[in-house]
């Protein structure tokens, strides 16, 4: 412990002096980004309300479309264009959803009109359509291509993390505030691949800003995601939670089955939550955890002592376990496999 605070202690008066020594370049500059009426976007069919407030965190996508081969930039600009089109046409907005669109290519696209014009300001904030709930707090960028399996090109990855750069500086955003979609939805986005680097983008993006961020602070405690033929304690502490809300049908053997997937289909429903897709991840944990006492009685109790005895960190049997808790105890055992 004190070997291991000695050492972090050390990298951190190291990278003090490097940042000391490198002021002038520990900088964000603006990447090249093409505008809406560069790549072609049609207008946008309402205002676009723009919020008199900085956004306070980064939202992470992937397009989920295919892993296109043609990177050029006629290629990344029909990219934003169907997008527009698609978010114009079939979900009936008012433009593209989000800020900001990065093609495979790796070229940086405006998404919503103004994005690039407030950001510049880094003032004010354009209300998104990426994630409900996040639209006017947190800055949303689409990656084309789908991470479930797959690296990111690397000139996409550099791209992302100088525009995330970029972004932290204007508005004074931490670089630890970069978040993925799956972090407060039940979606896969930005693929399991994406999502697991999120680390090592949080730690580069510190990097081009002269900022150091420990390998544990980087790591950030998440909700994780569940979904069917996952298993292990997180698994097991939902069924019991699913079957402390009712849902008794629910078999609390560690093994994400089709039945736990149609009681948590249930669970959202009845929450009315954006997606009912049988996943549980950064909308419907919150929902369905409850402050319990590790020692308590009941299904709620179980999924508690699931996690502590899956080698979380020990709790007093008699401390409230409130959201906060339930999240690192959720992600411990995540971390220790990794
Ligand atoms: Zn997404």
């Amino acid at each position: 412990m004190s070997r291991r605070g000695l050492l972090l202690g050390g990298l951190a008066v190291a990278a003090a002096a490097t940042g000391v020594a490198g002021t002038s370049n520990a900088w964000g500059a603006e990447p090249d980004v093409i505008d809406c009426d560069a790549w072609g976007a049609r207008p946008n069919s309402d205002v676009v309300p723009v919020w008199n407030q900085r956004p306070v965190k980064i939202l992470v996508h992937h397009t989920a479309t295919p892993n296109v081969t043609d990177l050029s930039r006629g290629a990344g600009e029909r990219l934003a264009r169907g997008i527009q089109n698609f978010h114009m046409d079939q979900r009936g907005w008012l433009d593209s959803g989000q800020h900001f669109t990065i093609s495979r290519g790796g070229y940086v696209l405006e998404g919503r009109h103004r994005s690039l014009e407030v950001l510049r300001i880094g003032e004010r904030q354009v209300e998104g359509a990426h994630c409900t709930g996040q639209n006017v707090v947190a800055v949303g960028i689409e990656n084309e291509g789908t991470y479930t399996a797959a690296d990111p090109p690397a000139v996409l990855w550099n791209r992302l993390r100088d525009l995330c750069a970029y972004i932290c500086q204007q508005y004074g955003i931490d670089p630890t505030e970069i978040f993925g979609h799956r972090d407060f939805k039940d979606t896969a986005c930005p693929g399991d691949v994406l999502y697991g680097r999120l680390p090592q983008l949080r730690t580069e993006v510190a990097g081009v800003l002269g900022q150091h961020v420990s390998r544990r602070i980087a790591a950030k405690e998440s909700w994780p995601l569940l979904r069917v033929a996952d298993r292990g304690p997180a698994v097991l502490a939902a069924q019991h939670l699913l079957r402390e809300v009712g849902m008794t049908g629910v078999a609390a053997d560690g093994t994400f089955d089709r039945r736990t997937a149609d009681a948590v289909r249930r669970f959202q429903t009845v929450h009315r939550t954006e997606e009912v897709n049988g996943m549980i991840g950064g909308e419907s944990w919150p929902l369905l955890v409850r402050p319990v006492r590790p020692g308590a009685d009941g299904e709620a109790g179980r999924a508690v002592r699931a996690l502590l005895a899956s080698g979380a960190p020990a709790r007093p049997a008699e401390s409230l376990v409130g959201a906060e808790d339930w999240r690192r105890l959720l992600s411990a055992p995540t971390s220790l496999a990794g």
